[in-house]
């Protein structure tokens, strides 16, 4: 693959939300997604989180490096996407978090990672929803347009 390869996607409804306290943060986004049927979409969130997981992905390996934070973080940055994987709503999302310091981490968020207040904003779109497979060269999930 040498070029963007892409799809063109109609504008849905624009969704504003809070998460709730105590509930993990990618699960709560899927679950909501599966009851409002969106299955293509982008997102943004602020917020804070009372623990977190986050990982980054080692391409020689071709696995997860993951690991657990457990103290209170400022999301300062997130941002993701909806796609269905094996048939299912999947919410892909990387964040930068602050701790109470300043001091900054970021990565992909994994399940295991606890909402203490949060501010969504969810486009859904509209078409042949987006769907994930996996790919040979690199091992991970990816867009299947
Ligand atoms: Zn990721």
């Amino acid at each position: 693959m040498d070029k963007i390869t892409c799809s063109a996607f109609e504008r849905g409804r624009c969704v504003l939300g809070t998460l709730p306290y105590g509930k993990d943060f990618v699960k709560t986004i899927e679950d909501f997604c599966v009851q409002e049927s969106i299955q293509t979409g982008v997102f943004s969130v602020i917020g804070a989180v009372m623990s977190v997981t986050l990982g980054s992905y080692d391409q020689n390996q071709q696995v997860y490096v993951t690991y657990n934070k457990e103290e209170p973080l400022e999301i300062v940055h997130c941002t993701g996407n909806i796609s269905l994987k094996d048939g299912r709503v999947a919410v892909h999302a990387h964040a930068v978090l602050a701790d109470i310091n300043g001091q900054t981490i970021g990565g992909h968020i994994f399940s295991e990672t606890s909402i203490y207040a949060g501010e969504i904003y969810i486009q859904e779109l509209l078409g042949k929803p987006l769907k994930r497979e996996y790919d040979d060269t690199t091992g991970l999930s990816l867009w299947k347009l």
